[in-house]
C-alpha cells in the first residue's frame, strides 16, 4: 500500500484522539480511519475521575466523547489495548504492540500523558496509586472508605480534588506539598491561600514545604516518615506530582520534541504528514511567543478539532483562548486567557466572598482572567473576560475593580 491510498491513522483513543475522529468525519472524510489506542475504553473525558466518577455519582457512559456504538456507526476502526511501539516517518507507516504494521496518509500523534511517578517510592507498594486513566479512578474509588487513611503527596489539581472528593466520602486526609503554597506553579497567591484556607475548613491536614524522608512498608505503605522526624500512619497513599507527556515515539522517530512534541500553527511536526494535539504537544500561543504545552480539557478539545482540519489539508492556523477549571467541594475556579506572570493587575470581592482576577498588559488590556467561587457562580464572568481579551479594547483599573459594574455594562460600553 503506498501513502497515497493509506488510512488516516490517530494514534492515542483519548479526548483530543476521540475529537479528532469524530471532526474527521463530520467534515465529509469518508475514507479509511483508524483509532489506535493503549486503553481498552473507547475515547473519553478525564475531568469526572478526580471529581464525580471518584464519588460514585457518575459512570464512564456520562463522560464519553465518543462510545463503542458510535464509533461503529461512523466506521471509526478502534484498535483498543494495542499501543503503537513504532514509528517510521520515511515510509509513512507503524508498528503495533502486536507486531503488525500499518500504513499511513497522514497521522495524528495525541499519546497524552501519564502520570509522573515518585522516583523515591519502591514500585512494588500496591496501596499507592496514581490517577490519570479511568481504571486506576476505579482502584481509586473502591480504596475510599469512611475513616480510611489517606496521605495525598502533591498539591496541585489533581492532589486537590481527590483530597476534596475523599474528605466528601469520609476519609481522613492528610496533604503533603513540597512547595511553600497550593497549586503555586499555576496560581497567584491570593487563590493559593483561597485553597487552602477551604481545604482546612474541610478538615484537610494540609502540610506545605514538606520533604518525604521515606515510605514505610514491604509490600504495603504503612506510614509516610517525614525528614522533621514526624511519621504520619497511612491505609493509602495517592501521589498527584504532575504529568509526563508522552513523547517517546516521536522521540525514537526523529521528531523534534521539547517540552513535549513540537507543532506550528497548524498543529504540524517536524516530519511530514505527523501532526500532533492535546497534552503531549507543546506548541506557540501567539506567534512571538515561546513553546509551552497546556494539560486542560479545553486543549484537547479544541487542538483535536483543529487537528482534524489539518489532518485533511485546511490551511487555518490553531488561535484559542486558554481555558480551564476546577471543582473543589462547593467551590469552582475557573481561569481563561494567560494568567503567566505571576500576580494579577486588578482584582474584585463578588457576592458570596468570591473573587476575580484580572491581568492586563501594559496597555492595560485583558489578558486573562480567574474567578473562584461558589458553585458555578463565576461562569458567566469569566465568559464575559473571554469577549473582553477577544475585544483586546483598554480598560479602566478603577472600573474592573469595582463589583458594582457588571462585566456586561463594562463591554457594552
Ligand atoms: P489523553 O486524554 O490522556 O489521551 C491520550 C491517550 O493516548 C490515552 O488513552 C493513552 O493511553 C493513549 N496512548 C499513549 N501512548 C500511546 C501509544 N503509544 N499507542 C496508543 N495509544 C497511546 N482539565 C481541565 O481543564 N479541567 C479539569 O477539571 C481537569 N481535570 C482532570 C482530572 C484528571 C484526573 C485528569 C487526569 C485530567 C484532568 N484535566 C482537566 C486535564 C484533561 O483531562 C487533559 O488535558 C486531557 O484529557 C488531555 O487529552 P489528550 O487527548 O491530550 O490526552
Amino acid at each position: 500500500m503506498n501513502a497515497a491510498n493509506a488510512p488516516l491513522v490517530i494514534v492515542g483513543a483519548g479526548h483530543a484522539g476521540g475529537r479528532a475522529a469524530l471532526t474527521l468525519r463530520a467534515e465529509g472524510y469518508t475514507g479509511r480511519l483508524i483509532l489506535i489506542g493503549d486503553e481498552f475504553h473507547a475515547p473519553y473525558e478525564r475531568p469526572p475521575l478526580s471529581k464525580g466518577l471518584l464519588q460514585g455519582t457518575v459512570e464512564l457512559a456520562g463522560f464519553s466523547v465518543c462510545d463503542s456504538t458510535r464509533l461503529v456507526e461512523l466506521d471509526i476502526e478502534h484498535l483498543a489495548g494495542n499501543p503503537v511501539k513504532k514509528l517510521d516517518p520515511a515510509q509513512h507507516r507503524l508498528q503495533l504492540a502486536d507486531g503488525r504494521w500499518l500504513h499511513y496518509a497522514r497521522l495524528l500523534l495525541a499519546t497524552g500523558g501519564r502520570a509522573r511517578r515518585l522516583p523515591s517510592l519502591p514500585g512494588h507498594l500496591h496501596n499507592v496509586l496514581y490517577l490519570r486513566t479511568h481504571d486506576e479512578a476505579i482502584a481509586l474509588r473502591d480504596s475510599l472508605r469512611p475513616g480510611t487513611r489517606l496521605v495525598i503527596i502533591g498539591g496541585g489539581f489533581i492532589g486537590l480534588e481527590v483530597a476534596a472528593t475523599a474528605r466528601t466520602l469520609g476519609c481522613t486526609v492528610t496533604l503533603l506539598e513540597a512547595g511553600p503554597r497550593l497549586a503555586g506553579r499555576v496560581l497567584p497567591e491570593r487563590l493559593s491561600s483561597a485553597l487552602l484556607e477551604l481545604h482546612r475548613h474541610h478538615g484537610v491536614d494540609v502540610r506545605l514545604n514538606v520533604v518525604i524522608e521515606m515510605v514505610q512498608g514491604t509490600t504495603r505503605a504503612e506510614a509516610v516518615q517525614l525528614v522533621d522526624g514526624q511519621s504520619l500512619p497511612c491505609d493509602l497513599i495517592v501521589v498527584g506530582i504532575g504529568m509526563q507527556p508522552n513523547t517517546e515515539l516521536a522521540v525514537a522517530a526523529g521528531l523534534e520534541v521539547g517540552q513535549g512534541i513540537r507543532v506550528d500553527a497548524r498543529l504540524r511536526t517536524s516530519a511530514p504528514d505527523i501532526f500532533a494535539a492535546g497534552d503531549v504537544c507543546e506548541f506557540r500561543l501567539h506567534p512571538q511567543g515561546g513553546f509551552q504545552r497546556q494539560e486542560t480539557w479545553r486543549n484537547a478539545e479544541t487542538q483535536g478539532h483543529h487537528a482534524a482540519l489539518s489532518l485533511l489539508g485546511r490551511e487555518q492556523s490553531f488561535d484559542v483562548i486558554p481555558g480551564f477549571w476546577s471543582d473543589q467541594y462547593d467551590w469552582g475556579l475557573q481561569i481563561t486567557g494567560v494568567i503567566a506572570n505571576g500576580e494579577p493587575t486588578v482584582s474584585r470581592v463578588t457576592a458570596g466572598g468570591g473573587l476575580l482576577l484580572f491581568y492586563l498588559d501594559a496597555e492595560q488590556r485583558l489578558l486573562g482572567a480567574c474567578g473562584w467561587g461558589q458553585g458555578n457562580s463565576v461562569a458567566k464572568d469569566i465568559k464575559l473576560c473571554e469577549r473582553l481579551i477577544t475585544l483586546g479594547q483598554p480598560l479602566a483599573v478603577s472600573v474592573l475593580a469595582d463589583a458594582d459594574v457588571s462585566l456586561k455594562q463594562l463591554l457594552r460600553s
